[in-house]
């Protein structure tokens, strides 16, 4: 029987990385990178010598159908996204999936946890936590504003992933669609420039408008 580890890496701080994954790391026949080159960092760090392949969104059906061969050679194998938990608006989830369908018990699937930037933000947001609904990425265009609308009638705190180039966009709108909820950014989280700013959304507008600065880097929002 093979094991097919689905393995967290750190987001940001290279120490959060737990030692049982470094131990799958080391142990498995092959780990399926998002990106070879950002996984290489951290097995050099960690003087690990697996081979890696490289699986992504992008990844045709053929590359589908290689690792299922090697599954069935009896191989072990490990998944990792360039930062945190495969899957987790990462590619992994569907090849999981039909790891499932086509292997049923006969291939384990074991989850290695670790790192994750949604629960990273949340648990120390200071937001209301105990119940929250996760969007992932928002649309860039379609379904926007009525995403917003369902933010802004909300009885349930809401979470989601930004990117530099529109979280500006994303704090206006939310000043637009819900002025009274708090709004807690979370940036950067586990490197040097770790930040949470909460209040209004309003004020975190005028915040990151005001220091151009901190419009870099990645980010989480939390809507209470
Ligand atoms: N699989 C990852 C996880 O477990 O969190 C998420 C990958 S997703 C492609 C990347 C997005 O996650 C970024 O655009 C950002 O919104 C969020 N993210 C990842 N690392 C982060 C960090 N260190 N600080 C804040 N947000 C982060």
């Amino acid at each position: 029987m093979s094991n097919f580890y689905v393995v967290a890496t750190p987001i940001g701080n290279m120490k959060d990385i737990t030692f049982r994954a470094l131990e799958t790391l080391k142990e498995v026949d092959i780990i399926l990178c998002e990106d070879t080159r950002e996984t290489r960092k951290i097995l050099q760090r960690y003087d690990i010598n697996t081979s890696t392949l490289s699986y992504h969104a992008q990844s045709k059906m053929s590359k589908t159908d290689k690792i299922f061969d090697l599954l069935a050679e009896g191989k072990n194998l490990a998944l990792v996204s360039d930062a945190g938990t495969p899957g987790i608006s990462d590619p992994g989830a569907m090849l999981v999936s039909l790891i499932r369908e086509r292997f049923g018990s006969e291939v384990k699937i074991i989850p290695i946890p670790g790192a994750n930037a949604l629960v990273s933000a949340l648990c120390a947001s200071g937001l209301p936590i105990h119940e929250f609904t996760f969007l992932g990425f928002l649309p860039h265009k379609k379904g926007r504003e009525t995403i917003f609308k369902e933010i802004s009638n909300a009885k349930r705190t809401y979470a989601f992933y930004e990117s530099p180039h529109r979280i500006l966009k994303t704090l206006e709108s939310l000043t637009e669609f819900c002025p009274n909820k708090r709004v807690c950014v979370a940036r950067e989280l586990t490197k040097i420039y770790e930040e949470f700013k909460t209040d209004t959304p309003k004020e975190v507008l005028k915040f990151f408008e005001e220091n151009t600065e901190k419009q870099r880097g990645e980010f989480v929002v939390i809507v209470a």
